[in-house]
Order: C-alpha cells, then structure tokens, then sequence
C-alpha cells in the first residue's frame, strides 16, 4: 500500500499512469496549498474522503506505522477491527518534485482506498487512471 521503489512491475505500473494535467503544468513544483485541493478532486470523484497528511511525524505517531524517507505515499484505513471513518493518507513532499509525480501518487492511494482488494495487479491501476480521467474531466468543467 506503499509507493516507494520495489517491485520492478508494479512501478513500471506507477510510472505509466498519465496525469491529465496539460504539459507544462505537469513539470511544475507541488506546494502543499495545491496537492490538498488536487488531493480534495480525487477523493470527489472516487468518494471516498480521507485526510491529507504531510507531517510524516504526526503520521507516524498517529498510525504507529514507521514512515521511511524514501516512501513516496500511504493510506492508513486503521486497524482490521477499528478501521477509520476517515482514513489517512500521508504524501512525502520531499519525494513527489513534480505535479505529475504527485497526481501519480493520489492517484495511487486513492485506488488503494477505493478497491484495496486489487493490490497492485494491472486491475489497480486501470481504477487509478480512471481516477485521473476523473479529476481530468473536473478540470474541464472547474
Ligand atoms: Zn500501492
């Protein structure tokens, strides 16, 4: 439920998701200002709420959950028994440089909230690009 560098075809998976930002948008830096509302579309269109972490720390105490430097993102739903009305999602700003790399990881981890069932067979990331056509389709009509 992690994106970090691991299993060759899953992030070859990862890396094919397309985000529907036009071009040169794509490339630019991500502020925390722009990836809550981004992160605000795709809990709209998968609706599914859940809050944003940035603070890693507060993550980590929050989940008991050891978040590695190198984690790019993660959803906490709580534990098997107690799961959250809102589940977390923490995104690593020092490892998403660009938009495109962050709408890679909502993406992602809101598949991961949506159909946690498809861990990371090549079903998952059909639902996580069809998340990002979703937010696309916002953009048009904002
Ligand atoms: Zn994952």
């Amino acid at each position: 439920m992690t994106v970090h560098r691991g299993d060759p075809r899953t992030d070859a998976r990862h890396a094919a998701l397309r985000s529907p930002l036009p071009e040169p948008e794509r490339q630019l830096p991500v502020d925390v200002t722009w990836l809550r509302r981004r992160a605000k579309m795709f809990a709209h269109v998968a609706q599914r709420p859940f809050h944003l972490v940035v603070d890693l720390q507060a993550y980590a105490s929050a989940t008991g959950l050891a978040f590695h430097s190198h984690y790019v993102a993660q959803v906490y739903r709580g534990p098997e028994n107690a799961r959250l009305g809102v589940p977390l999602m923490a995104v690593n700003l020092a490892r998403v440089g660009t938009r495109e790399e962050a709408d890679r990881a909502l993406a992602h981890e809101t598949m991961h909230l949506v159909v946690p069932s498809y861990g990371h067979k090549v079903a998952a990331f059909d639902r996580a690009q069809l998340l990002l056509d979703q937010v696309g389709q916002l953009d048009v009509t904002a």
